[in-house]
């Protein structure tokens, strides 16, 4: 195969975003400290597996993409177009008030920086960050903050739309936003991604706070950089009120004004809603197999969680390998070697398979909580699986729900299954604003109250209008924001 050949074509039939040569030159604007120009790297990218295909440098540290790992990034389909048709398919169920649906179908701000960053090599690197406000009716904008290289203007406006649904859904007062840095964490050091972060909270000065935006965890991002904003905002607000601007963002540690339970609380709501819909339907937990793709914040947490009820591990796919075990793969043990190792590839107590033996592996419970368009016509066909779980945002798309729903397989659609993070945001919020420390298990409790109270609430729309859950779960939330439009009335 000849190095810069564009015409090859991942799994998912994608193509290099890129020769050897553009990409080359892009690697040299990082300004990486101890790299020759001319310097090549030869060996096998973990990624994607090809050897000595692009030819790239190696960095002196963090991880080794070759360009087709790039393409992988790439989106297929556009997720605000999807979310925008879903909209539709709702507004066709129910017939809602037509000026409402059109002020939803519209984000209410987009806010693009462009900002400076000085790398450790001494240069200077631009970088591109968004906030997307869709619609603050029921309260506070309210979304997390994603660092991905596929990050663009339309997954943000997607992503924030489906935050204002989520809110809607689980009557939390709270409207939807997101926000997005456009760039790969693992091509930083510690302290750019402070710098970066930093500067990225500077830059979107008073368009956020503690009762009009709030960010959160995402894609990429953690604790520790919830701290970093926070300690930015504050630093940018009078003495006298920095203790009253704590909820300017939740998903923080602990000892920075954290709440017991966020860190799993996505997983937990997850799991939460799993043992609702087997206590529906009669299934036994126990003995269950699942498989899980991502094993991240929410992966990871869901995947331990489960293992409460005494359901199985199969296989799990992340970001640089999938690995299967058919008697078991313990989700603590693998959660460790995640931790030191940056990705489930070569975990010993399993076998290494591909993309789409996972996707074809026989189990109970699929929990997709990667990226968006996972499940696609294609790889939903290959699903043996009585239910999906969405952990993940946006992760089935248009074709893939027909699949799913021709071959009945059931779904807790994202908006519904991955809130569990949002509902203890929003105690974050409230125990900063009130002073409060709540235990885990008041936090648990309540979590499980809000989110199988929303579960029965899109069950019960589902019976009512004969439609599928992910329209159902669009009916409950129009319907409240509907009703809220309808008392207040359109300003002026
Ligand atoms: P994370 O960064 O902690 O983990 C992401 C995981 O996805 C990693 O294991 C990564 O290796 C894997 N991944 C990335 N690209 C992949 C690919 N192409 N194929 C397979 N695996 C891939 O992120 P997270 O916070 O766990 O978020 C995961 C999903 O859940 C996202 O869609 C996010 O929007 C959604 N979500 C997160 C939260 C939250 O509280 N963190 C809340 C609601 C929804």
């Amino acid at each position: 195969m000849k190095k810069n050949d564009r015409s090859r074509k991942n799994s998912e039939g994608l193509t290099p975003v890129a020769t050897t040569k553009e990409w080359k030159l892009l690697y040299f604007q990082h300004g990486r400290p101890g790299l020759e120009e001319g310097s090549e790297f030869r060996g096998l990218c973990r990624y994607c597996e090809l050897r000595d295909i692009c030819g790239i440098p190696k960095p002196e540290s963090g991880v080794w993409r070759c360009v087709y790992y790039r393409a992988l990034t790439r989106k297929k389909t556009n997720l605000y177009e999807n979310v925008i048709n879903q909209l539709r398919k709702a507004e066709d169920v129910v017939h809602f008030d037509r000026d409402i649906c059109r002020i939803l179908a519209e984000t209410t701000n987009e806010l693009i920086v462009h900002f400076p960053v000085k790398m450790d090599g001494g240069m200077v690197e631009m970088l591109t960050g968004y906030r997307v406000q869709h619609n603050n009716a029921l309260g506070p904008f309210k979304g997390g903050l994603r660092f991905h290289p596929s990050v663009d203007i339309d997954e943000i406006r997607a992503l924030s739309t489906l935050m204002t649904w989520k809110t809607a859904i689980t009557n939390i007062p709270f409207g939807g936003a997101k926000g997005g840095l456009q760039l790969d964490p693992a091509d930083y050091s510690n302290q750019e991604l402070e710098k970066i972060t930093r500067r990225f909270t500077f830059a979107l000065g008073n368009n956020i706070g503690p009762e009009y935006d709030i960010l959160a965890p995402d894609v990429n991002t953690n604790p520790k950089i919830m701290a970093w904003i926070l300690d930015t905002f504050l630093s940018t607000v009078t003495p006298n009120e920095r203790n009253r601007c704590l909820h300017v963002v939740t998903g923080k540690p602990i000892e920075a004004g954290g709440s017991q339970g966020r860190y799993k609380a996505t997983g937990q709501g997850i799991v939460f809603l799993i043992e609702k819909w087997a206590k529906d339907h009669g299934f036994n937990l126990k003995g269950a197999t699942y498989t899980v793709q991502g094993f991240g914040n929410v992966g990871s947490w869901a995947a331990r969680l489960m293992k409460k009820n005494g359901s199985k591990l199969i296989a799990v796919e992340d970001v640089t390998g999938v690995i299967l075990n058919k008697e078991g793969i313990d989700p603590d043990d693998l959660a460790d070697y995640v931790k030191d190792h940056g990705g489930v590839l070569d975990y010993p107590k399993a076998k290494p398979i591909d993309h789409e033996t996972f996707f074809n592996t026989k189990a109970d419970i699929f929990i997709p909580a990667a990226l968006e368009n996972q499940i696609t016509a294609e790889t939903a066909e290959m699903l043996n699986v009585k239910l999906v779980a969405e952990g993940a945002n946006g992760p089935t798309d248009p074709e893939g729900d027909k699949v799913l729903q021709r071959k009945k397989i059931d779904l807790i659609p994202d908006i519904l299954c991955n809130s569990g993070g949002v509902i203890v945001s929003y105690f974050e919020w409230l125990q900063n604003k009130r002073s409060e420390f709540w235990d885990l298990d008041e936090v648990d409790y309540k979590l499980q109250k809000m989110i199988v109270d929303a579960y029965e609430r899109v069950r019960d729309t589902a019976e009512k209008y004969k439609v599928d859950w992910r329209t159902a779960a669009h009916i409950v939330a129009i319907s409240r924001l509907e009703k809220v439009y309808k008392e207040r009335g359109i300003f002026p």
